[in-house]
């Protein structure tokens, strides 16, 4: 049988990208200005809706940075961040010398629970500080409760920044990620749903900010003949040949969330026979996820004492990659000092959680190899199963 590595997300290109690349080459727009930025950016727009301005830039961590700034979080404000989740949400609260609170997660979408975030806001308060920004995250594609949280937020009266890195073409309640908060940064690196190889948009309702956005991302020049400036810039803007990668993702989006949520349903159904596998899972028809990355949580317990790194071990060594799940920045050494706000949920999902294989272009035959190997791992050891052929 072939053995070739299973990667955990690979880009997937549409066939089209040289086509729009060549047209910048063609009109010698080489630069941050140009057609196939003005139309990845309709393109987005039209997609997310909800009468969204999209600016972009060269990084979804650009996007987060520029949503701070415009959120006018500074010098020792405190910005409350979910813990569970990538770095690039919350370094950039450091970017701007500001102090991040970490929250838990709730347990049904694995992203930042509600009551843990007024907690913290009530007690930020008391302590004489009012929380200047909320970064809430949808992590692997799992739309965040956002009434609830955005119930809490409204009442303090504190804007949230939606970090939709990994969330493009998810949906709550039939609006899309990127569109339910003040602002959103969504993210087109090479793992992602839809990549440029590298780059990102930031995502509001309001052509203030993204025309700020647009100014500060390309070095804050003054209007003047020469080079004036009165505020500091970023050099942040996505180039315009980058950005003829995105017009060829952007053909291929729904294909892209459909073969996503395809290979998520695929692991459901062949391992649902198998003790002590739960999936991250969408808590209602409100929550509809793209299913970036499957996850799943393995629980020792049920599985013959057979951990979550007993598995991963055992997929790389038939070449198949997989990945703990996010380790929460309360736990990383450079946050150790952050306060947090919360119990052991995303600690646990830590400890025994584990993202599957999950790129769209992925085969049947791969998603077939993975999930016969997770069968022989998990139940070589569990005697108590012993009829569940694929
Ligand atoms: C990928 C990612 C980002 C950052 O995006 P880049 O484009 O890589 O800078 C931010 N937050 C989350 C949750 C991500 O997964």
């Amino acid at each position: 049988m072939n053995n070739n590595h299973i990667w955990l997300s690979l880009a997937h290109l549409s066939g089209r990208e040289q086509e729009f690349i060549q047209e910048a080459f063609d009109t010698n727009w080489v630069t941050t200005v140009g057609h196939n930025l003005d139309a990845f950016e309709q393109a987005l727009a039209d997609f997310l809706k909800n009468d969204s301005q999209v600016l972009l830039l060269n990084s979804g961590t650009s996007a987060m940075h520029l949503g701070l700034i415009l959120l006018n979080v500074g010098v020792g404000d405190e910005v409350l961040c979910q813990s569970f989740t990538y770095a690039a949400s919350a370094n950039p609260i450091f970017y701007q010398m500001a102090k991040p609170v970490f929250i838990d997660s709730e347990p049904d979408t694995w992203n930042m629970s509600p009551e843990h975030l007024e907690r913290a806001i009530k007690d930020r308060i008391k302590k004489g500080k009012k929380p200047k920004a909320i970064i809430a995250v949808h992590l692997y594609g799992m739309p965040a409760g956002m009434d609830e949280l955005l119930a809490v937020a409204n009442r303090y009266e504190i804007p949230v920044l939606e970090d939709a890195a990994e969330s493009l073409g998810s949906m709550y309640k039939g609006f899309c990620c990127g569109t339910l908060g003040e602002l959103a940064a969504l993210s087109f690196n090479g793992n992602k749903i839809i990549t440029t190889s590298g780059g990102g948009a930031l995502v509001s309702k309001k052509k203030a900010y993204s025309e700020k956005a647009r100014f500060l991302s390309t070095q804050a020049r003054d209007t003047a003949p020469h080079y004036q400036h009165s505020k500091i810039g970023y050099n942040y803007r996505m180039s315009n040949i980058i950005a003829g990668i995105g017009r060829a993702q952007m053909l291929v989006l729904p294909q892209r969330i459909a073969q996503r949520r395809k290979n998520n349903q695929f692991y459901r159904q062949h391992l649902s026979g198998i003790e002590g596998i739960r999936f991250h899972t969408a808590p209602s028809p409100d929550f509809f996820s793209n299913y970036w990355l499957t996850a799943i949580v393995i629980d020792p317990e049920k599985t013959g004492g057979i951990t979550r790194e007993d598995l991963r071990l055992a997929l790389e060594k038939a070449n198949i990659e997989s990945r703990p799940l996010w380790k929460p920045m309360h736990l990383q050494p450079v946050f150790k000092d952050c306060p947090y706000y919360g119990e052991k949920v995303c600690e646990s999902l830590f400890n025994d959680g584990l993202c599957l294989p999950s790129g769209s272009i992925l085969t049947e035959n791969d998603l077939t190899r993975v999930v016969e190997e997770i069968g022989v791992s998990l139940k070589n050891s569990c005697n108590t199963k012993s009829s569940n052929k694929l």
